[in-house]
């Protein structure tokens, strides 16, 4: 291509072909600013070719996503030959399309060529942000607000807390322990209130950002609230639809003991809460007989009794849930493997018991299986490869945690790359996140401020800096006058 002149048009690059597109929907006029007298040339465009370059995308990305980086950078590297190769031709371009300077086009070329080695010059540092709205679940009122806060205030930014209004004790002894910390006056804040408080909160223009966990549906609103104002960061921590796969060569009794134990510890209220069990056909019905007896076994009672391994619901709305839930799974056709839902506890509150079903049918549209419940249920369903159960593990709008329990390694790193999640578990419960590892969820569980090892990436920004401690006289450039 490299004698072809720059400006007729050979078409859009589309699936390693470049091609004219057959029917043009436009035309695209390259002109020199610096001299009007004629166009340069015409290019035709039709919306039929950006169509079939995001198929070809999509269609490219698995095969390219599963190669190694070294094939990724030599392919990179032939692509920084090649500019390097035409870079007078594509500076004169530039050059004339854009009426710069030579001189000037050909340091565009340069930084491209140089842009291909991901290498340093000068520096760059992370700036703290400033000031950071926080607002907190009530499932764990503490540890998650408590995992924005740490890395906000490490890295040098202040915080205006607002805790679960479900649970403002928790608030408020969290607001005396930060006190007694010393911190100066104004760097930790903690203000109870409701969601309307919330929303206050979050829409604050003088926040630079908004760290929150919660719902969907409340993280989708503070998106809504700071659609205009794009310079604050906002950080959302949203819910989960998390699945199992239980493949033929599994220990069953382990991913049966970690998937009763994912779907009602806290009862069933964690974002990362086992809730979808897809389980290899020869398997299937072992399974089942496991969290049947593994559930029917849950000991229910009060917070204060030491045999209880689950708790009642946080209110009566959550226990209302769950016999909806029951009616919705009933509704798909499930099968009840074990009753639960609202029971009598030990005490007037707001008790269930534990619920389980056997799905033979799965519908995308429905309620029971595609929304989060925040209610101690699981549905078990048969697949008939380990490749429909990761495809089953990804059919959700949620991506938070998935877990995979074979004997295979290879089928888990087919796992990790193929299931969108932002933690992917091996032979280990959806639940029981570590602290020391990146946390958080893709598609609607969050937008991949991962908390926890990764949170200093969003509670600071980027600043480069170029760096000249002992400035001498500046490079010659045509043109550019000189004081000396
Ligand atoms: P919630 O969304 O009702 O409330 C969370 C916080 O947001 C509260 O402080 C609330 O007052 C506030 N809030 C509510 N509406 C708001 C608005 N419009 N603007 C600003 N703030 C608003 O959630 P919840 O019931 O307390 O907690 C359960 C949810 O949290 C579940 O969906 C669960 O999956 C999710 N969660 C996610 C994670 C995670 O790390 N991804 C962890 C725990 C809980």
């Amino acid at each position: 291509m490299a004698d072809a002149s720059p400006f007729q048009a050979r078409g859009d690059l589309v699936d390693g072909r470049q091609a004219l597109p057959e029917r043009a929907d436009g035309e695209l006029v390259a002109t020199d600013p610096g001299d009007t007298r004629e166009s340069l040339g015409a290019f035709p465009f039709a919306a039929e070719s950006l169509e079939r370059a995001v198929a070809a995308a999509r269609r490219a990305w698995p095969a390219w996503r599963d190669t190694t980086p070294e094939l990724r950078s030599a392919a990179l590297r032939r692509f920084g030959a090649a500019l390097q190769s035409d870079r007078e031709r594509l500076a004169s371009v530039i050059a004339r399309e854009v009426g710069k300077p030579l001189w000037e086009a050909r340091t565009e070329v340069s930084a491209m060529i140089a842009k291909i080695d991901i290498g340093q010059v000068g520096r760059w540092r992370a700036s703290s942000r400033g000031v950071f709205g926080v607002l907190g679940p009530f499932n764990f009122p503490g540890h998650l607000m408590h995992g924005h806060i740490v890395p906000a205030l490490a890295t040098g930014n202040c915080v205006v807390v607002k805790p679960s209004e479900k649970t403002p004790a928790t608030g408020q002894l969290y607001a005396e322990l930060a006190l007694s910390a010393g911190f100066p006056a104004g760097v930790a804040n903690v203000v109870q209130g409701d969601a309307t408080q919330g929303a206050r909160l979050a829409a604050h223009p003088a926040l630079d950002g908004v760290l929150f966990t919660g719902s969907y549906g409340a993280g989708r609103r503070i998106l809504e609230a700071t659609l205009d104002q794009p310079w604050k960061l906002v950080a959302l921590e949203m819910g989960g639809k998390n699945g199992v796969l239980v493949c033929a060569d599994a220990d069953l009794d382990a991913a049966a003991a970690a998937i009763a134990f994912g779907a009602c510890v806290t009862s069933g209220q964690r974002c990362s809460a086992t809730t979808r069990v897809f389980a290899e056909r020869a398997v299937a019905d072992a399974l089942s007989e496991r969290l049947v007896k593994l559930f029917r076994g849950i000991a229910i009672g009060h917070s204060s009794d030491p045999c209880a391994f689950m708790g009642p619901v946080i209110n009566g709305a959550a226990r209302e849930r769950h016999a909806q839930v029951l009616a919705w799974a009933a509704a798909d056709g499930a099968e009840v493997l074990v009753a639960g839902g609202p029971a009598e506890g030990p005490r007037p509150g707001h008790y269930v018991r534990p619920s389980l079903h056997r799905l033979h049918a799965t519908s995308r549209g429905s309620r029971y299986q595609s929304e989060e419940h925040f209610v101690p249920d699981a549905f078990v369903v048969a697949v008939d490869s380990v490749e429909a159960g990761l495809a089953a593990l990804d059919t959700t709008d949620f991506g938070l945690v998935a877990s995979v329990f074979t004997r295979s390694r290879a089928t888990y790193e087919r796992a990790a790359r193929v299931v969108r999640v932002g933690c992917l578990n091996w032979n280990a419960a959806t639940v029981g996140a570590s602290s020391k590892l990146p946390f958080g969820g893709v598609k609607r569980s969050g937008n991949d401020r991962a908390a926890g090892a990764a949170s200093t990436l969003y509670t600071t920004f980027p600043q480069a800096n170029l760096e000249v401690a002992e400035p001498g006289p500046p490079a010659p450039v045509p043109g550019f006058p000189s004081l000396s």
